[in-house]
């Protein structure tokens, strides 16, 4: 019998209607003669809401204690998918994180997960239910309630799907699949229908959140087939899988743009070595994950290094850097929150060159600087004004994607 894992986000359980609509996509899954395990995640806002509460009392909340608040919406939603199963005749039971197992590190808001203990999923699936497994937790070998991150409950699917050795694992969420670029900003932008693991990585790193960037890894690494498509109708959304040769024929598959960094510049630093291993081993020691680094020419002797942390790190960050920057004598520590990271990748980069060039060009046509630059083998991505954001990803669309449509082939 083959066995679908489906993944339900927020809006799709968003309210009550919403949830007997996601009982009765599973009842069909059930009716054609699939074993199926449901992730949920929290009731669309809830989460957020969760997690406001907890700020009401703290600015920096004991994570341990985050967690068991903010692990408490993904529960409801899961009692009442059961129910709401039940009433449509299909037997159901829902589990929590630690009730199936689903072990992980004990790192609080963004554990790991280490372990899945499949018997008591395959023991209810044996019996002829559908099992709906909370997203975004799991439990750490202490005993203690952990969550995986924003957006956790895809990996929470994808991994339970690997675990399982599941035939596919379906993304229900609120657009009809993986897009050229957010569908929220490019009216234009189309659903890709198959994308590399390698690719959806990237994208999602670069702040397309709608795949979580670990379920993705965890994907590539076990060979897990993922179908990302709409939970409002039964359209074919888009492959995550392998990466084929066909694949490297296309440049550029998106545009990301990422709005969640903040960028710290030490100004006027002596040029001499060891300044920046000293800066960046204290932010590394404090556990703060820095993204891109620019050290300016040096001129007289003195240089500036500039480098991008998440927001929710910024302060910390600032900090650190504040402290080394009198250690080594700079003048000033200056901070931007309002920047964006804008980025182009594709598997043909590999092999096609002159990306870099045109994607510059496109942003300075629009009149848009670009303060810093990185690239990998399949990506380039350029730090701007966050003004320019949406500006910038919709000229990029229109320059690497609307206007290159002879040479690819799109739904
Ligand atoms: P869910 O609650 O179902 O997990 P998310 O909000 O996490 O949904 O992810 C879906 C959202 O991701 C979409 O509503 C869309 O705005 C956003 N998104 C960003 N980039 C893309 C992209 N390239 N393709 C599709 N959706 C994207
Ligand atoms: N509910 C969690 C969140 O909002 C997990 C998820 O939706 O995947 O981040
Ligand atoms: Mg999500």
């Amino acid at each position: 019998m083959p066995l679908i894992v489906q993944k339900y986000g927020g809006t799709s359980v968003g309210n009550i209607e919403r949830i007997k609509n996601v009982a009765r996509k599973i009842k069909k899954a059930v009716d054609e003669g699939n074993q199926v395990v449901v992730v949920s995640s929290a009731m669309t806002g809830e989460t957020d809401r969760l997690i406001g509460l907890t700020r009401e009392l703290s600015n920096r909340p004991n994570p341990r204690e985050q967690d068991m608040v903010v692990a408490t919406g993904e529960q409801v939603a899961i009692g009442l998918v059961a129910i709401a199963l039940q009433e449509l005749g299909v037997p159901a039971i829902s589990l929590t994180g630690w009730q199936v197992p689903i072990i992980t590190d004990n790192v609080h808001t963004k554990a790991r997960i280490k372990k899945i203990d499949t018997h008591r999923i395959r023991k209810h699936l044996d019996e002829g239910k559908v099992v709906i497994v909370a997203g975004f937790q799991g439990v750490s070998e202490d005993g203690d309630i952990t969550t995986l991150g924003r957006g956790g409950s895809d990996t929470s699917a994808v991994a339970l799907a690997a675990a399982l050795k599941a035939d596919v694992c379906e993304i229900y969420t609120d657009v009809p699949g993986v897009f050229t670029a957010d569908p929220r900003i490019v009216e234009n932008a189309r659903k890709i229908p198959v994308i590399s693991y390698e690719e959806m990585m990237e994208m999602a790193s670069l702040g397309s959140k709608v795949m979580q960037i670990r379920s993705v890894e965890f994907g590539a690494k076990y060979g897990v087939k993922i179908h990302v498509r709409s939970s409002f109708n039964d359209e074919e959304g888009t492959w995550i899988m392998e990466e084929n040769e066909e694949m490297e024929k296309v440049v550029v598959r998106g545009i990301s743009h990422e709005l969640k960094e903040s960028r710290i510049t030490v100004v006027r630093v002596p040029d001499k070595p060891g300044v920046a291993a000293k800066l960046f081993k204290a932010l590394g020691d404090k556990n703060i994950v820095v993204d891109m680094i620019v050290q300016n020419v040096s001129h007289k002797g003195f240089t500036d290094i500039s480098f991008t942390v998440n927001k929710t790190d910024a302060d910390y960050a600032e900090e650190i850097a504040r402290e080394v920057a009198k250690e080594v004598g700079a003048e000033d520590v200056e901070r931007n929150d309002k920047i964006a990271k804008i980025s182009v990748v594709g598997l043909g980069m590999k092999t096609h060159s002159g990306v870099a060039g045109k994607m510059f060009e496109v942003l300075y046509k629009e009149g848009i600087n670009i303060y810093a630059i990185s690239t990998s083998e399949i990506k380039i991505s350029c730090l701007i004004d966050e003004k320019y954001a949406e500006l910038a990803v919709r000229a990029l669309h229109e320059a690497f994607i609307e206007n290159m449509e002879g040479d690819i082939q799109y739904e």
